[in-house]
């Protein structure tokens, strides 16, 4: 029999919230059997660092990218550092890049124009990519359409409908779930996930942020995977130890976790 496996494919462990534990945190992840976890990447620094902590830790990766807050800052040079970045063999793919129009952290055409930068520079390394989108879906959906056949990558933390999550798996993309599944109101995200096909599916925290119904309001770290895991295998009505497997499958088809991987 396999070991339990949990991919949290989208956490910020680079975050400052998490400087002052960050063993005791990675050390609470493995004991509850998340053995792999991607730093998502937000800004350049954030980039590095991420990448910093993943060369440190087996089972650790990183992803390098501009999110849609931060936009404005995405000039030539920034691209060629990220280019730069990018080669890091822990780095399994561009994000989280993406639309946000609810905060609006950035005018919506600079949102646009980082997003198609970003994408473009994915398909010229050939390196998957991960989505944040909020209050966005037509036109990331119109982005990802431009690039059709050219990337595949995750759309994180989703919350479109299930015809959008439909037209992002045949654009090839898997759909990334987290803690607002156990939120009491996501009806709709629950009816996502029971008709879902299990192959599109992945885990993600998104901590330090969006903890789990149980822990809610807490920082949330890794280690509260399995509470996410658990609402999911019961709404597809399968065991937790299925779900763990086809997801960390689907993770390691989906991103690029060569390096050091920690059983294989
Ligand atoms: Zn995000
Ligand atoms: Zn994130």
């Amino acid at each position: 029999m396999t070991e339990r496996m949990f991919v949290d494919t989208h956490a910020h462990l680079q975050w400052e919230s998490f400087d002052d534990d960050r063993e005791d945190v990675l050390e609470r992840a493995k004991e509850k059997h998340v053995t792999r976890i991607v730093n998502m990447g937000f800004d350049i620094a954030g980039s590095l660092k991420g990448i910093n902590i993943a060369e440190k830790y087996e089972g650790l990766y990183a992803t390098v990218g501009i999110h849609p807050h931060s936009a404005n800052t995405l000039t030539t040079k920034i691209v060629d550092k990220l280019r730069e970045i990018a080669v890091n063999p822990k780095v399994v793919a561009i994000g989280e890049i993406g639309l946000d129009y609810y905060r609006n952290f950035s005018p919506r055409e600079v949102q646009k124009q980082a997003f198609e930068t970003q994408l473009a520079l994915a398909r010229e390394l050939e390196l998957p990519v991960v989505i944040h989108d909020r209050e966005a879906h037509d036109d990331i959906l119109q982005a990802l359409s431009r690039f059709k056949g050219e990337i595949k990558g995750v759309m994180h933390c989703f919350s479109g409908t299930k015809e959008m999550a439909q037209q992002c798996i045949d654009l090839g993309f898997k759909i990334a779930f987290n803690g607002t599944i156990t939120y009491p109101k996501n009806h709709e995200l629950r009816e996502i996930v029971d008709w879902i096909d299990l192959k599109s599916m992945l885990l993600e925290t998104d901590c330090p942020w969006l903890a789990p119904q149980e822990v809610r309001g807490k920082r949330n770290e890794p280690s509260f995977l399995p509470m996410i895991a658990k609402e999911i295998a019961n709404l597809k009505r399968i065991c937790v130890n299925d779900l763990a497997e086809i997801t960390t499958r689907n993770a390691k088809e989906i991103l690029k976790m060569t390096a050091t991987p920690c059983e294989d």
